[in-house]
């Protein structure tokens, strides 16, 4: 079971404390690693710590420094929730508290339905992960939820809608990027945003480059979101979503959230996730070095017209926002074919080592055609304003040898003349 209060004897580093807090292994009849406690419900010690853990869930009193509030019901939290939530936050840069979820989809869902309420506006740069458009459109419209899209590399209009928007709940960013990896200037909208009068929070989907390359918080930013689905996880087998953040407050909203909306991560799906955490450094660093070798080896083939990745970077104002909050290029890389959308199928159907998948981040590289798959849904209008040509291919390098996936781009990019 977690130790609630569970902060390790001294400061340690975060490879160390991803190891070191959050568990008690004498919680665990001796346990080295946490087991899975499956129950739907909790036990009360007594009516009174049912009655008080019920006061703390429906927020009418806070926790006493020290106190062990009880376990109630799992849709409200586990064990493993709690394990896991203990687990990440060293991860993350300042972050203090994390909240769990059963999907990237579901955290983000949650986020927006906390802090924006009917009638509201938000700001959010372009382009967003498929699923969040299809959120904003589909769901968020129709509730009088209103989105203010601006193109990410564009800082100055960003930081205008930020400042401007009237009745503003939040500002949601991504960056890099899905699938041409253009960023964003996440210090600029974060100060932005601290300068209106009402408190706004700034929240990123920093799914492609964090925890390992890329810190939002120490910017200034609120809130932190990740598809676990991808990197935290990294065997493209679970889904899941986490939240973190600098203020606990923020993070318990949204955990009250979850409760309702019953989207919180099972326990077996914790478990696993928490076993993935102390290689999330490992696994990151191996593939982004994997994918500047193999990148900046393929961006000169006659074959490739344009070939995205941050450090093939040209444009100054990228390069910029690059520097100042990047600190390795990471494992995503799209290029665009001479030939095409024909091109680019003939390009999928000849790989032998990456195979042709949506999805990203797993420690097996995957290759995918956006305009026809996870970018279906855009307009011809969108696709040509989000650069998503016809012949753009999109890569998620994994831990293979990259002399191997070397080869095996070089081999179907040869084939195609
Ligand atoms: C995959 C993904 C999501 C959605 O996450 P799920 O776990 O599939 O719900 C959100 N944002 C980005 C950037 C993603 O890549």
């Amino acid at each position: 079971m977690a130790v609630r209060e569970g902060r390790p004897p001294y400061v340690v580093r975060p490879s160390t404390a991803v190891l070191t807090r959050g568990f008690d292994p004498r919680l665990s009849v001796g346990s080295a690693r946490p087991a899975v406690f499956r129950s739907s419900t909790y036990v009360f010690s007594s009516p009174e710590a049912g009655e008080r853990a019920f006061a703390v869930a429906l927020g009418r009193s806070s926790p006493l420094e020290g106190e062990n509030v009880e376990l109630i019901y799992s849709r409200l939290s586990h064990p493993n929730a709690e394990i896991l939530e203990d687990q990440v936050v060293p991860l993350e840069r300042d972050a203090t508290s994390a909240a769990v979820f059963n999907s990237g989809m579901a955290a983000i869902s949650t986020i927006f339905l906390t802090f924006c309420p009917p009638g509201s506006h938000f700001v959010y740069s372009t382009p967003v992960y498929g699923g969040t458009q299809h959120l904003i459109h589909q769901v968020l419209e129709p509730l009088g939820i209103h989105g203010v899209g601006v193109p990410a590399q564009d800082t100055g209009a960003l930081v205008a809608a930020i400042r401007s928007t009237p009745g503003l709940g939040l500002v949601f960013l991504e960056t890099p990027a899905n699938p041409t990896l253009v960023m964003c200037d996440l210090e600029a909208c974060a100060r932005a945003a601290a300068g209106r009068s009402e408190r706004t929070l700034v929240v990123v989907d920093n799914t492609f480059l964090g925890p390992v390359f890329q810190s939002p918080l120490p910017l200034g930013l609120d809130l932190v979101v990740y598809s676990a689905t991808k990197f935290l996880g990294g065997h493209s087998d679970i889904l899941a979503g986490v939240v973190l953040g600098r203020d606990p407050e923020l993070i318990g909203t949204l955990r009250g959230t979850r409760a309702v909306l019953g989207n919180i991560l099972q326990p077996d799906e914790c478990w696993i996730l928490d076993s993935r955490l102390p290689t999330v450094d490992l696994r990151m660093v191996r593939q982004s070095k994997n994918a500047q070798r193999v990148a900046e080896a393929l961006a000169g083939h006659p074959q490739i017209v344009r070939f995205c990745y941050p450090s093939l970077f040209r444009d100054p104002e990228q390069v910029r926002i690059r520097d100042a909050q990047v600190r390795h290029p990471g494992s995503m890389f799209s290029f665009e074919l001479r030939g095409g959308k024909a091109a680019a199928f003939d390009f999928l159907r000849r790989l032998t080592i990456a195979r042709n998948a949506v999805s990203l981040g797993g420690v097996e590289t995957l290759a995918c055609h956006p305009a026809s798959t996870t970018h279906a849904e855009l307009s011809p209008e969108e696709l040509t304003t989000n650069g998503i040509a016809p012949g753009l291919v999109r890569v998620s390098i994994g831990v293979e040898d990259y002399r191997d996936l070397l080869d095996d781009f070089r081999r179907a990019l040869d084939a195609l003349s």
